[in-house]
């Protein structure tokens, strides 16, 4: 991905004369996850049924999300998080390629069932020094695209990073865990019978979108549901 790119050409191939930054054939060819677990969105087998019907029963979930059930009602996820959207993501993130918000926000929103639409959604925050570094609240963009598509409302304030987590990568699971408890929480109001959505790029373990749903299920939240750009596979 060149620096000097036009906004009227492909991110992937450079095709010109495009009026969203990723072109047709590029799109088609991009890692799509297909049908996978409504708990953990990692893949299950391609069946009969219509994996995009929004029903939130046993069926759409792997054998681990039966047993120990996460605390959001769903994950909703694009693509494998593999080349290239682990390059456009990071594009997305750290080189100021926001146009990729409107190109990801819109295919998130028209692939949620119409059951899972939230009323609210609530974008990953970012530390304030990182948001001060990188000028711009990616997964802010991304909810607000979102948010518009959908009809929703979207708050980028109301859940706080209370510490930087950068260094989660470097703990086991265990104290990644302990790192992470009371790292964010919900400053914005009640929650009382809203259905909410919290949204961010990559979904790995997952351990954070956890510890970001239960301060959003104490403050009234009737559902919480996620949505990510991309799923972490297990090697
Ligand atoms: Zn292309
Ligand atoms: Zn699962």
């Amino acid at each position: 991905m060149v620096d000097n790119i036009k906004a009227s050409q492909c991110l992937l191939c450079l095709a010109r004369g495009r009026r969203h930054c990723l072109c047709p054939d590029c799109l088609r060819d991009l890692p799509w996850l297909g049908r996978a677990c409504t708990g953990c969105a990692l893949p299950l087998p391609e069946t009969a049924a219509d994996h995009r019907a929004g029903h939130d029963n046993d069926e759409d979930r792997c054998q681990d999300c039966r047993l120990n059930a996460p605390p959001w009602q769903s994950v909703s996820a694009l693509f494998r998080y593999e080349f290239p959207v682990d390059r456009l993501i990071s594009a997305f993130k750290y080189h100021g390629r926001l146009a990729l918000a409107d190109a990801f926000g819109s295919l998130l929103a028209d692939q949620l069932p119409p059951s899972w639409r939230p009323d609210l959604l609530l974008p990953v925050p970012l530390h304030e020094h990182r948001l001060r570094q990188r000028g711009y609240h990616q997964t802010a963009l991304l909810a607000g695209v979102m948010a518009r598509r959908l009809g929703s409302a979207s708050d980028w304030r109301g859940l706080r990073r209370l510490r930087d987590t950068a260094m989660q990568k470097t703990l086991d699971p265990q104290a990644r865990l302990a790192n992470l408890s009371e790292a964010f929480a919900w400053q914005g109001g009640t929650l009382a019978g809203r259905h909410v959505m919290l949204v961010d790029d990559v979904m790995t373990t997952g351990a954070t979108l956890r510890t970001l749903t239960l301060p959003l299920l104490a403050a009234g939240a009737a559902s919480v549901r996620i949505a990510v750009i991309a799923r972490t596979l297990p090697p």
